[in-house]
């Protein structure tokens, strides 16, 4: 059965309010998938494993904004620091240390976001709300010049109970506005909100997502 990959995308772009902006996420689906859905004009993909995303990002066109949304390893980060649009998965400092001296050697600025963990699942990676108060409060960050923070991403619970998803959703949208204040009040730079996959993603919408990162809805069910 083939997927109609240009049309699920323009359904997915109508539902989506101004100011929420779509990262395909095209992990386990093929290069030419991808190509359709850039052909009808979209330029954010989203991908989780770095073999994976370059042999990808070598094969499509250069403007294409890859955003980086799964667990990365230190050792992985220099394979994509030439070309990676934005790493939304950082959760640890090591890794957001490794970033800014990867991108500082390509000569360029990797933007960034924190990732929160606030679902009931351990095995989602992440920053819990105290933890990522901690790491801005001690500012050594400000002397990272060559990443750049601009905001939260978020996994909610794989859960059907929406209540939940909300709840947890808004907790997130809570803490970005207070580290928004508190740290970032000048910075235009610090306004994304990542959260919402196909299952969620209205939901999301109604919590103050900027981001919304689906694949399922537009490319089909992944084959792993
Ligand atoms: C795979 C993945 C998505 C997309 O999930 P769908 O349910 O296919 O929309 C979103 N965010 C992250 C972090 C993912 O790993």
């Amino acid at each position: 059965m083939s997927t109609d990959v240009a049309k699920n995308l323009h359904k997915v772009l109508n539902s989506l309010p101004t100011g929420v902006d779509l990262v395909a996420v095209s992990k386990f689906h093929p290069a030419h998938e991808i190509r359709v859905a850039y052909d009808e004009g979209q330029r954010i993909f989203g991908e989780s494993h770095e073999q994976e995303l370059s042999q990808k990002a070598a094969a499509l066109p250069k403007d294409i904004q890859w955003h980086f949304i799964g667990h990365l390893q230190t050792n992985k980060v220099r394979h994509i620091a030439p070309y990676i649009a934005m790493v939304e998965s950082v959760d640890s400092w090591k890794l957001l240390c490794e970033i800014n001296r990867q991108a500082e050697k390509c000569h360029r600025v990797i933007d960034v976001l924190l990732e929160l963990h606030l679902a009931e699942e351990e095995t989602k990676y992440g920053f819990s709300p105290d933890a990522c108060r901690k790491l801005l409060a001690a500012g050594e960050w400000r002397n990272l010049t060559h990443s750049r923070i601009c905001g939260l991403m978020m996994m909610a619970s794989h859960t059907d109970d929406e209540e939940q998803i909300r709840r947890e959703m808004l907790t997130a949208r809570q803490l970005f506005d207070e580290l928004k204040q508190q740290y970032f009040p000048t910075d235009p730079a610090f306004r994304h909100r990542s959260w919402g996959m196909s299952h969620d993603y209205s939901i999301a919408i109604r919590c103050g997502s900027t981001l919304v990162r689906i694949g399922t809805s537009l490319f089909g069910e992944r084959t792993y």
